[in-house]
């Protein structure tokens, strides 16, 4: 977790890789300045959604 902490993520608004983490779920662009709330440790996207949805799924298709 703590490798991901300083990080720098895509911004969803303007798709430059320069969102940095300001504080727990608040992310800011340099770029565009567009601040974000997102996750604790990563910035939430529709993509990252999707895949969490997923796996749920998959894993409760297991389970049964
Ligand atoms: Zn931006």
């Amino acid at each position: 977790m703590e490798i991901t902490q300083h990080a720098r993520y895509i911004c969803t608004f303007c798709g430059k890789n320069s969102v940095k983490r300001q504080s727990v779920g608040i992310w800011d662009c340099k770029r565009c300045g567009k601040t974000v709330a997102g996750g604790a440790w990563t910035v939430s996207t529709p993509a990252a959604a999707a895949t969490r949805s997923t796996i749920r799924r998959l894993r409760e298709i297991a389970e049964v």
